[in-house]
């Protein structure tokens, strides 16, 4: 293996999976014999990891590798090592209907393997409810987990498992997962599992799905250390009412990274499980920042997502009939580092910068989310909380004049930019670091594969997304 790579996964966390073998593979995957690929063509994964980040496409996972190489001295696994080293493909991800996707129809096509429309959750378009990847691997036999920063009944864990005509109808949903049962379920979205007058409660039924789910024999965790702490084969964790945080605003001890999240599942999953598992891991981080056009914390959310493959790596060590899938369900953004003008005066290339090292540490230094100032700033923006803001969390960035003035009217830079705060504040980080954004919503942009293990093969090459759909339920399902 030409390619020397350090996996970095703090041995705590190692420390919490049962197999000792994992340990002993920790230094470096170079050092150990083998590396689970493309030599075990033809043959079926026992367990499948997917590993998604929702909303990210090659841009995203190369600012994720110069960014890790360069800020944390570190390498970016999910391109040093299984895009270089794995099969790789691109998806097309139109949905029924249009050319750009929403992750409920591109989470339908990629866990059933039928185009459905946006919006929808796993039926299509002629009214039936195709059978989802979870379903399937459940009728194996398989034992099936559900892990995301979003809220578990997001767009992606729901199109992974359950089926619904709108993403909205978000009660229905989490009923739908306690008729499911799957073995893990963890993420944000404790809302809908509690009764309106319950804190952070929803449900209008008066029902509380959290009592439900412990006397089917869930153990229930509701922060980080109890997270740590749980030893059942069968897991709700719920640490959220509704999103988790992005990583520049989370704390440790409530909100457990999705790495966290992830050695959590696998010891969960591994237990008492002849018949394997299939495991879905999910940044939802990476797209909410996209559609706020936040480099800085879509810089932190790929690390976050990053450290939760090398869980996944470090898994498919030990038990090498585990078949790792890293991928995205669309573009978000229209994400385009780029090089641009300093500013108006001179359209000279003498005046013009490049993206680079300087530009990325500028991000660095930011330390709140654009969603979070937005929070703060609220339906009227005040000019004097907005300087403070910025002066505090934004070190090194100015705001133009036309740029401040559309978030003090809250009015929008463009017909496509729909967070009006978020967007223009996304420009003015743009304008210095070259940073650009070319919409807050989704684009038609391929997403790119990339596998390792049994049953990798056949990722490779220009797909589409529905195909991606039927590989999995091939490999589910025995070929
Ligand atoms: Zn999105």
């Amino acid at each position: 293996m030409k390619y020397l790579l350090r996996l970095r996964v703090p041995s705590v966390m190692l420390l919490r999976f049962a197999v000792a073998a994992v340990a002993a593979c920790t230094v470096a995957l170079a050092g150990c014999a083998s590396v689970p690929g493309s030599e075990r063509q033809g043959q079926t994964p026992k367990n499948i990891i997917i590993m998604f980040a929702d909303g990210a496409a090659p841009t995203q996972w190369d600012f994720g590798r110069y960014s890790s190489k360069v800020l944390r001295q570190q390498p970016f696994v999910t391109t040093d090592h299984v895009f270089r080293e794995g099969t790789v493909g691109l998806l097309i991800t139109a949905p029924q209907g249009a050319y750009v996707t929403d992750s409920a129809a591109a989470g339908s096509a990629m866990a059933t393997g039928f185009k459905v429309e946006n919006g929808v959750v796993s039926i299509s378009p002629d009214g039936k409810s195709v059978p989802t990847a979870m379903e399937a691997a459940k009728a194996k036999g398989k034992r099936i987990g559900l892990v995301t920063t979003a809220t578990i009944y997001d767009a992606t864990p729901a199109t992974f498992s359950i089926h619904a005509k709108s993403r909205r109808d978000s009660q229905a949903l989490v009923d739908q997962f306690l008729r499911l049962e799957p073995d893990v379920l963890m993420g944000g979205g404790a809302d809908y599992f509690l009764p309106v007058g319950v804190p952070g409660g929803k449900r209008k039924d008066g029902r509380d799905v959290i009592a439900a789910f412990r006397t089917k024999g869930y153990q229930v965790v509701r922060n980080t250390a109890e997270l740590q702490a749980a030893t059942a084969a069968k897991v709700l964790g719920l640490f959220a009412d509704d999103d988790m945080d992005f990583e520049i605003e989370r704390d440790p001890a409530k909100e457990p990274t999705t790495a966290e999240m992830a050695v959590a599942a696998l010891k969960a999953l591994s237990q008492n499980s002849p018949n394997g598992f299939v495991l879905l891991v999910e940044n939802e981080n990476v797209d909410t920042a996209g559609h706020a056009n936040d480099a800085a914390s879509l810089m932190r959310a790929l690390w976050a997502f990053d450290d939760a493959v090398k869980v996944a790596l470090e898994f498919q060590r030990s038990s090498p009939d585990t078949l790792v899938v890293i991928t995205g369900d669309h573009e978000t953004g229209g994400f385009s580092p780029t090089y641009a003008q300093k500013d108006l005066t001179s359209m000279s290339s003498s005046n013009r910068f490049y993206t680079g090292d300087a530009q990325l540490r500028m991000l660095e230094r930011i330390t709140m989310s654009f969603n979070a100032i937005s929070e703060k700033l609220g339906k009227k923006p005040s000019a004097a909380v907005l300087d403070e803001l910025l002066a505090k969390h934004f070190p090194g960035f100015r705001l133009d004049p036309d740029l401040r003035e559309l978030i003090l009217k809250q009015q929008p830079l463009e017909r496509n930019y729909s967070y009006g705060v978020q967007n223009v504040l996304g420009r003015m980080v743009a304008r210095q670091t070259g940073y650009y954004w070319g919409t807050s919503g989704h684009t038609p942009e391929p997403v790119l594969v990339g596998a390792m293990g049994p049953g990798a093969e056949l990722f490779r090459g220009y797909q589409d997304n529905t195909d991606f759909g039927r590989h999995l339920h091939r490999l589910i399902n025995g070929r």
